[in-house]
C-alpha cells in the first residue's frame, strides 16, 4: 500500500457523498480523469458550496493528490453554475491541469452517473464503475478530508446544514458522535413543536424521530419538517402500504419512467415496469422485477413524475432487496446488454431545482446556510464504530481513558475492507461497545 493510501485509510477517509466506502480502496487504481462533485443537488443541502467557498486550496490538494496517486493527467471540478461565490473562489486555485464543469441547477445532477456522463461524455457502464471507464469521483468534502489525511489529520468533524423549520439555517462541523438534539441548537433550534427530521435532505434522506441520533462521517444535512407534512407522510408509508397502492393505483401511464434521470441515460431501469410486477406472479413477475436493478433511488418518479401520488421509487428499493435476496441479481454483463442509447429527450427533461423545492412545498425556506467557523464543543458524544461500508473498526481504549481529539479509538479490523475511529472531542471514555462515548 502507499503512503497516500495508507495515510487515507489511517485518517478513517470515506466517501462522504455516498454509502460511506472506504476512500483508501476507491482511490488504488489507474485512471485519466478525477473529479471533484460538487454539484449537491439536494434542495436545502449547502455543505459542499461552503466548502469550495471557504476551502478550495484543500480540496484542490487533495485532488492533486488523487491525480497523481491514479496516473491521473485531468482534474474536473463540477459545480452548478449557479454558484457563482464558490466558482469565482476555486477558480482561483485551479492549477492548469484541473478544469471547471459548470452544472445546471437540476436535480439530480450529483448523481454520480450524471456528473461523469455530462463532464465527459463518458457514460459509467450499468452496474459498472467509474474506474472501467478511467475515471475517479469523489466528492469536495472527501477531497477535503484526504488533503488533511496527507497531513496526518484524522476524520473527526462532519461538515453539515441545519435547515427548514429552525431559527437560523446553519452549516457547521459538527464533531462526530454529536447528538441532532444539539446540532439542531446549532441553528437556534425547531420553530415548531411536533417535528421530524429529514436526515440527508428531502429527495433521498430519511425520516429521523430520535434526536439522540449521532452525527456520523456521512450525516450532510438535517430538516427540521413537521411530523404532519406530506413529505414526511410520504416518506414514512410501510412498504406493504405503497405496495398495496401500487398494485391497485397504478394505471402504467408510464410517466414515472419517462422522467427516470438514469433511463434518460439509457440505463436499464423502467420503474413503471416493476409497478407492473405488483400486479403478476412467476416468471414474468421476475422478469418485470430487473427493471428496478439500475435505480439510484433518487425519488423523482414518487416525488415529481407521479400523477397519483404512488412510490415507484420504494417499490424499486425493496424488489432490489428481493432481487439480492432469492438471488436474482443480474450481473453487470447481463445488465449491459439492456442498456440503450442516451434518449434523446435527456438534456429537456431535467428537474429545476426551484420547481422541485415548490411541489416539495420547502421554496419559502430557500435562503442559504451559511457557514459558522466558531468551534462546536458537545459536553458529550457518542461515535458509532460502524459508519462505513465493511467491517467495524475494533475498540483500542477502555472506559475511564482519557483521549484528546484526533486520538485513535478503534483500529480498522485488518482482515477485510476496514478504516479506524478517531476521537472527535478531548475527554473521558465512558463507554466501549458498538459506540464509543465521551465525556468532556
Ligand atoms: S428512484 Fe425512480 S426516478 Fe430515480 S432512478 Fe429509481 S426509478 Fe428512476
Ligand atoms: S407514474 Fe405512477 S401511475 Fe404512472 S406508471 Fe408510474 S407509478 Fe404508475
Amino acid at each position: 500500500m502507499s503512503d497516500l493510501l495508507k495515510e487515507v485509510k489511517q485518517a478513517g477517509v470515506v466517501g462522504a457523498g455516498g454509502a460511506g466506502f472506504p476512500t483508501y480502496q476507491k482511490i488504488d487504481a489507474q485512471v485519466e480523469i478525477v473529479i471533484a462533485n460538487g454539484a449537491e443537488c439536494e434542495p436545502l443541502l449547502f455543505k459542499d458550496r461552503a466548502l469550495m467557498e471557504h476551502y478550495p486550496e484543500q480540496i484542490i490538494d487533495g485532488m492533486l493528490k488523487v491525480m497523481s496517486h491514479t496516473g491521473a493527467s485531468k482534474g474536473i471540478v463540477a459545480i452548478k453554475g449557479k454558484n457563482r461565490q464558490a466558482i469565482s473562489v476555486m477558480t482561483q486555485h485551479l492549477p492548469g491541469n484541473i478544469t471547471l464543469f459548470e452544472m445546471r441547477d437540476v436535480y439530480p445532477s450529483g448523481d454520480e452517473y450524471e456528473v461523469v456522463y455530462h463532464s465527459t461524455g463518458r457514460r459509467i457502464p450499468a452496474g459498472g464503475l467509474p474506474l472501467e471507464i478511467g475515471v475517479v469521483v469523489q466528492n469536495v468534502e472527501t477531497l477535503y478530508n484526504i488533503s488533511r489525511a496527507a497531513a496526518g489529520r484524522p476524520v473527526t468533524h462532519s461538515i453539515l446544514s441545519v435547515h427548514g423549520h429552525v431559527q437560523t439555517p446553519v452549516t457547521a462541523w459538527a464533531p462526530l458522535g454529536m447528538r441532532y438534539a444539539e446540532v439542531l441548537e446549532l441553528a437556534g433550534g425547531a420553530t415548531i413543536d411536533d417535528f421530524v427530521l429529514l436526515d440527508g435532505g428531502p429527495m433521498m434522506g430519511n425520516v429521523v424521530t430520535d434526536l439522540e441520533t449521532p452525527v456520523t462521517r456521512l450525516t450532510s444535512g438535517l430538516i427540521v419538517l413537521p411530523r404532519a407534512n406530506k413529505l414526511v407522510v410520504r416518506k414514512s408509508q410501510p412498504e406493504k402500504a405503497y405496495r398495496r397502492f401500487g398494485k391497485s393505483a397504478c394505471d402504467q401511464c408510464s410517466l414515472c419512467t419517462e422522467m427516470c434521470p438514469r433511463y434518460l441515460l439509457g440505463y436499464p431501469i423502467q420503474p413503471h415496469l416493476v409497478m407492473r410486477s405488483l400486479l403478476t406472479s412467476g416468471e414474468l413477475s421476475q422478469t418485470l422485477s430487473h427493471w428496478a436493478q439500475a435505480c439510484c433511488e433518487c425519488n423523482i418518479c414518487s416525488l415529481w413524475a407521479c400523477p397519483e401520488e404512488l412510490d415507484p421509487r420504494n417499490v424499486c428499493v425493496t424488489t432490489k432487496r428481493d432481487l439480492k435476496q432469492n438471488g436474482s441479481w443480474l450481473s453487470p454483463a447481463q445488465l449491459q446488454k439492456m442498456t440503450r442509447e442516451v434518449h434523446p429527450m435527456q438534456e429537456f427533461r431535467g428537474v429545476p431545482t426551484a420547481r422541485l423545492e415548490r411541489r416539495l412545498g420547502l421554496n419559502k425556506f430557500e435562503h442559504a446556510a451559511p457557514l459558522v467557523s466558531r468551534d462546536i464543543l458537545p459536553n458529550q458524544v457518542t461515535i458509532p464504530l460502524q459508519q462505513h461500508i465493511g467491517a467495524p473498526p475494533k475498540p483500542v481504549v477502555s472506559v475511564g481513558d482519557r483521549v484528546s481529539v484526533g486520538d485513535l479509538l478503534a483500529q480498522a479490523d485488518e482482515t477485510g475492507l476496514s478504516v479506524p475511529v478517531h476521537a472527535s472531542i478531548s475527554g473521558t471514555v465512558t463507554a466501549v461497545g458498538d459506540m464509543i462515548s465521551l465525556q468532556r
